[in-house]
């Protein structure tokens, strides 16, 4: 199962991934993780992107396909995954489609000021990733990550600034990818405003029963 995770920022994506990647058995592939991770090292790559991904512009697509392309090599991938914000612009899906075939896209929809609200209240763990919001999904304990019980933290992109800046940006180049898919009748949507338990659902339809 070949899949694509497409929305605007906030719209639970990352979070949905998570609970599919488990229930399903194939890999999360987040380019937004391999970014922050890449930062957080301060590897070459970290160091190129550091700033863009602060201010919630889109990293250049010639690198960010070839970091996927590499990821999608690695043997984990072969039986299928769930691309979580890649593609994002609609040069990144041709060149995608130069090496793989994609069986659905979930788009996920959402208002812009939930996204507002979501992001920003939002909580990631330093440690597993598992995410929270301090308004409406808060840990057991506050800055606690209830599965592994690492730090929680803000992510610096979260600022009203720069979540304005990746509204923005999702209009203007990732939305035109919803009828790209459309097109090409992969297109699922889903009505991402409600609680992740209740989009699961929705996907689960659409998914169909895991093995
Ligand atoms: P969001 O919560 O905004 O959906 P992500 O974790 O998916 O965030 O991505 C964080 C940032 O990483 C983006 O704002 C962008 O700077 C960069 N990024 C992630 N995926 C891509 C991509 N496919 N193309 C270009 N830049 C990307």
């Amino acid at each position: 199962m070949k899949l694509i995770f497409l929305g605007p920022p906030g719209a639970g994506k990352g979070t949905l991934a998570g609970f599919v990647s488990k229930e399903y058995t194939i890999p999360q592939i987040s380019t937004g993780d391999i970014f922050r991770d890449a930062i957080k090292r301060e590897t070459d790559l970290g160091k190129k992107v550091k700033e863009i991904v602060g201010r919630g512009d889109l990293v250049p697509d010639e690198l960010t396909v070839s970091l996927v392309r590499e990821r999608l090599d690695q043997p984990d991938a072969a039986g299928g995954y769930i691309l979580d914000g890649f593609p994002r612009t609609i040069p990144q899906a041709g060149e995608l489609d130069k090496f793989q075939t994609i069986d659905a896209v979930i788009n996920f929809s959402i208002t812009d000021k939930a996204v507002i609200e979501r992001l920003s209240g939002r909580e990631v763990c330093k440690s597993c990733g598992a995410i929270y919001n301090v308004k409406n999904m808060p840990s057991r304990v506050k800055g606690v990550c209830d599965k592994c019980g690492g730090a929680l933290y803000t992510r610096p992109d979260d600022t009203l600034e720069s979540i304005t800046n990746r509204l923005d940006v999702y209009k203007k180049q990732t939305e035109p990818l919803i009828s790209y898919y459309r097109k090409k009748k992969l297109l699922r949507d889903v009505d991402s405003s409600k609680t992740p338990e209740e989009t699961m659902t929705q996907i689960r339809k659409i998914l169909g029963k895991s093995k």
